[in-house]
């Protein structure tokens, strides 16, 4: 069983204490490897080592950083099936979501490439004439990236890329579940030429070595994707030094079906956006809202389709879903589950455990819009549905919610599909198609609790840069005194 040290400084080194923690396989419970646990020791010389990494990194043409990206992506796409094996095994995925987060991840490091060349400056009309003013982009320094055991490559690689790209170097902290793929990442970055410091990876926990990293006041950003609850105390921590701040938070993101769609295609869409990774996604479909005159056909329906689906053999490219993360995580999956019961719900498929930490895909029919399975992120295989009176009840549904991270509206009524996709209040709408979509080049990113800032394409470069005004007088200025 191999034991992985942190990545500092290009290359594998022990933790400052000399210990480790496991990473188990959540399937079969068995331990993958074993990781080194961080402290504020490690954090503060991968940081060290980042500073130096940012000096040179950042001055390099920008073709040479668009160079190291591209070659890290034709390796990652080389690497696909070691990739793909490690996240089955690391995050419970199955093959067709791990073999997709791997290309998605390629995809993602081309299009930093891309932004790398395109950090563009501006110009402006001065107040006074004898001023010439232009407006630079340049890095911000040492980003801290803070990553979930969810996609855990694809989210990294959508934090670091564009990070990388614009100039800046990296300590990246992956989530505790899944340290082995993000230090295959820092080797794939590595072997592609990025130079020593500009990528360092310390592993361990959030209340250790998290800490640590966020609380320290040579990192200039933090870009950090995770639950709500540890986004709060990540933004309290690190205002204390003014870091720039990126949050991708959770949700519970609402699909609105119109009395138009063909029912048994909208069950087929809504089971993908519910079930897709056991609904460990944060733009899983979680409440749906039908109008009444289908509402409780197409419940039906989906109940049906979850009833069918094939789950737990992790490669096989049929199976649908393997397990949650770990046994607290189906213990909250239970209680959501349970409480919707107690409150009076019907449940039309699944509701107890397949086995392990498999769960049933489970459809709630009519919950009390304030029981925690329609109100709270459950990041597990359940999705309420509820009837509204008319187009203007479910949209007003959809947005009873403190988060807004995405949605979706089934319709073949485009006018009625634009219009809810514009009342809605979230960070992304797609009409005719499930709330869980992802595009390297679009604006990700949720309003309310779901979190601030986009990333992805352009819209990344905003957060990971600064911007400089640099004016030249052209004549003698008058002064005041
Ligand atoms: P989490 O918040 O428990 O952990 C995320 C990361 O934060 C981990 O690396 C963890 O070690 C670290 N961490 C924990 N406490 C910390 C602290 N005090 N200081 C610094 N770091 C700390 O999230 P999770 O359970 O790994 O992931 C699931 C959550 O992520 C869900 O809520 C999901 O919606 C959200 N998510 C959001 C997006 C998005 O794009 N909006 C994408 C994927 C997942």
């Amino acid at each position: 069983m191999k034991t992985y040290g942190h990545f500092i400084h290009g290359g594998e080194v022990s933790a400052v204490s000399g210990e480790t923690f496991p990473s188990y396989a959540p399937m079969t419970g068995e331990i993958v490897g074993h990781a080194a646990r961080g402290s504020a020791a490690d954090v503060n010389a991968a940081v060290k080592s980042a500073r130096a990494g940012f000096k040179a990194w950042a001055l390099l043409p920008p073709a040479e950083r668009e160079r190291v990206l591209l070659r890290a992506a034709d390796l990652l796409e080389t690497r696909a099936d070691r990739l793909t094996d490690i996240l089955i095994d690391e995050s419970g995925s199955v093959i067709t979501k791990a073999r997709a987060e791997v290309l998605y991840s390629a995809s993602l490091l081309r299009a930093a490439a891309g932004e790398a060349r395109r950090l563009y400056g501006d110009t402006f009309p001065n107040d006074k004439p004898h001023r010439l003013s232009m407006v630079f982009r340049e890095p911000l320094g040492v980003i801290a990236a803070i990553s979930p055991f969810n996609a855990p490559l694809s989210l990294l690689v959508k934090m670091v890329s564009f990070a990388l790209g614009a100039g800046n170097a990296v300590v990246a902290k992956p989530s505790e579940e899944t340290p082995i793929i993000a230090l295959e990442l820092a080797e794939v970055l590595h072997e592609a030429g990025l130079p020593p410091g500009t990528f360092n990876v310390v592993t361990g926990y959030g209340a250790e070595a998290g800490v640590a990293l966020v609380e320290s006041r040579e990192v200039n950003g933090i870009a950090f994707t995770g639950s709500t609850s540890t986004g709060i105390k990540i933004a309290q921590s690190a205002v204390k030094s003014m870091k720039r701040l990126q949050m991708e938070l959770g949700g519970k993101n609402p699909l609105v079906v119109l009395k138009d769609v063909d029912i048994e295609e909208a069950a087929g869409i809504a089971a993908v956006g519910a079930f897709f990774h056991g609904g460990q996604i944060c733009m899983s479909s979680a409440r749906i809202i039908a109008e009444k005159e289908i509402a409780r056909t197409f419940a039906k329906a989906l109940a049906e389709r979850a009833k069918r689906l094939p789950l737990g053999d992790l490669r096989d490219p049929q199976t649908a879903y393997g397990p949650l993360i770990n046994a607290r995580a189906l213990e909250k999956v239970k209680r959501h589950v349970d409480e919707a019961r107690a409150a009076g719900a019907e449940i039309l498929s699944g509701g107890e455990t397949y086995r392990g930490l498999v769960f049933q895909p489970t459809v709630i029919w009519d919950p009390p819009r304030v029981c925690s399975a329609w109100c709270e992120e459950t990041f597990g295989p359940v999705v309420s549905v509820v009837a509204a009176d008319d187009l203007d009840e479910a949209i007003a549904i959809a947005n009873e919610s403190d988060y807004g991270l995405s949605a979706g509206v089934l319709t073949n009524d485009m006018a009625r599909g634009m219009s809810a996709a514009r009342r809605i209040r979230c960070g992304a709408v797609h009409v005719g198609m499930h709330s869980f979509q992802s595009d390297s080049m679009a604006p990700v990113g949720g309003f309310g609790m779901s979190g601030f800032g986009r990333s992805g394409g352009k819209y990344s470069v905003e957060h990971f840069t600064e911007l400089k005004w640099i004016s030249l007088e052209l004549d003698k200025t008058p002064l005041p005194f």
